[in-house]
């Protein structure tokens, strides 16, 4: 009762949903119904991830076009320059630009599997940023990547800040960030970031927490920290996965109700890895959802849309 109290005092949030490419047609097709549904929660927008080269990228544009235009979802494409020459680029942002899509996350993507050297035609997310501004001028809403952690092939906190600056000066409007679980490092990290001048919105990337092995295994491929406190409540139940969803609900509605309350924060975005439940739950706990029928949906413009343009 104490949290839900908390929760209905803080002031109104937005959310957005992230979605990946699945491999399979009936993937695609059940992912397709689960955002159908996941658009009456209204969200504000929805992402879809991009996978450099072949049958992947092209099912990103077409995901992105049913999106949009058939489920009426204001959508979101990331977009990797890693191995793409400018001919493809330009083919994607051409069906996105056609599809009615306006915002791009503009990313580098990781770098070759195999250690070899990309072969695209951009080295950086920042001239990625600079050829879209250039082609399409203010068309699309471009976000950025950042990593309140670190990246993990920079490990100078100042060096990564200000390429950071670079990627918003070079024309960005939105940032999202890795995941993560430590708060105070996420509050730090904003007001050095803010100190340095960048002023567009931060919106932080959420990861709900679904098993304890899955929490273990992401915490530790993205190089972020799991706080103690997540660890002492989990860690006995690590074997229950029922146990470990209720548990790891509370400290991540919490743990949003802090970033909210810092000031820094209005948006939350869901890394939902395609699955529904576990974002639903914290979205209940925070009291975010106001289920709305189709007719009642409307699609707002990104919140940061009307500073910019
Ligand atoms: P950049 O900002 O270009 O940085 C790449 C590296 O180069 C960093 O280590 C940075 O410190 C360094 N660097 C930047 N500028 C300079 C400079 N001027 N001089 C020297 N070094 C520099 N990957 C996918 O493949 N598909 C996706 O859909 C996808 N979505 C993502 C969404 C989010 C929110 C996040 C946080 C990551 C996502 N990624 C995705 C992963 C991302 O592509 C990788 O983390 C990648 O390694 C870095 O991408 P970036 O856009 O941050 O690159």
């Amino acid at each position: 009762l104490a949290q839900a109290h908390s929760a209905a005092k803080l002031p109104k949030a937005t959310f957005s949903f992230e979605f990946f490419v699945p491999k399979t047609p009936q993937g695609v097709q059940n992912l397709y119904d689960r955002m159908d549904r996941m658009y009456e929660l209204n969200p504000i927008f929805v992402d879809i991830t991009w996978n450099a080269g072949g049958r992947l990228s092209s099912l990103t544009n077409e995901m992105v076009y049913t999106a949009q235009s058939i489920l009426g979802l204001e959508t979101c494409m990331h977009l990797t320059c890693t191995n793409m020459p400018v001919a493809l680029i330009d083919e994607a942002l051409d069906r996105a630009y056609k599809s009615g899509c306006q915002n791009i996350l503009a990313l580098r993507g990781d770098p070759p599997l195999d250690g070899s050297e990309s072969t695209g035609d951009f080295k950086y997310a920042k001239d990625l940023i600079t050829y879209i501004r250039k082609k399409y001028g203010d068309h699309f809403d471009i976000g950025v990547a950042a990593y309140p952690e670190g990246h993990p092939e920079e490990t100078s906190g100042d060096r990564i800040l200000e390429y950071l600056k670079e990627k918003c000066d070079a024309g960005a409007n939105f940032i999202v960030t890795q995941m993560f679980y430590d708060v105070d490092n996420f509050i730090d990290w904003c007001s050095k970031i803010r100190k340095i001048g960048i002023d567009i919105p931060i919106v932080p990337g959420i990861m709900p927490i679904s098993t304890y092995a899955s929490l273990i295994r992401r915490a530790k491929w993205s190089e972020i920290k799991i706080p103690q406190h997540f660890l002492d409540a989990l860690d006995p139940i690590k074997d229950d996965d029922y146990m470990v969803r209720q548990k790891g609900t509370e400290l991540v509605a919490e743990m949003c109700e802090k970033l909210i309350q810092s000031g820094y924060v209005n948006h939350l975005h869901f890394y939902t890895m395609n699955l529904e439940r576990a974002t639903v739950m914290i979205l209940e706990k925070l009291n975010l959802v106001e289920i709305v029928r189709e007719s009642q949906v409307v699609t707002e413009a990104m919140p940061w849309r009307k500073s910019l343009h």
